[in-house]
């Protein structure tokens, strides 16, 4: 993909901060961190989002993950690590070229401390339920 900012760091064109490479991830630092030491994982291939990406290449990037995060939370003395993934702008998703977010946390950072959970109304959790069955 010409324009996307992802694939023109895989080909050398424009510049990372490289952690890892593999046959077919790349991973590197986040250059608009949330924390520091926030590493993004990326399949070399060009993918939009996890609707998309094939279970082989899915499959390495979590791997990586697994990897990159164990070594940016030893690396920056982490206490905590999230592994964030945005699909399409409603979420957040600003690269259009799927990754994983690595990002390390340390106790009261305020970065997510209030998940905004807050239990079903009566009978509507079966009613999403049955929403979301057919289509598995
Ligand atoms: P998302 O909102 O999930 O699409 O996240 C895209 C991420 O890519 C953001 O956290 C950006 O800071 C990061 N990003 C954008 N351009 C670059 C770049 N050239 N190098 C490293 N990270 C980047
Ligand atoms: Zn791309």
């Amino acid at each position: 993909m010409l324009d996307c900012i992802f694939c023109q760091i895989i080909q050398g064109q424009l510049p990372c901060a490289r952690i890892y490479e593999d046959d077919r991830v790349l991973s590197f630092l986040d250059i608009n961190p949330v924390a520091r030491g926030h590493a993004l994982v990326v399949p070399k291939r060009h993918y939009s989002t996890l609707f998309h990406i094939p279970p082989e290449d899915l499959e390495a990037c979590i791997v990586a993950a697994k990897r990159v995060g164990a070594a940016v939370f030893k690396g920056v003395g982490a206490s905590g690590l999230n592994v964030l993934q945005n699909n399409y702008r409603a979420a957040g998703q600003l690269i259009d070229h799927f990754h994983l977010h690595l990002i390390p946390r340390h106790a009261h950072d305020g970065f997510f401390t209030a998940w905004p959970g807050k239990p079903y109304p009566t009978g509507e959790l079966d009613r999403i339920l049955r929403k979301i069955l057919p289509e598995v």
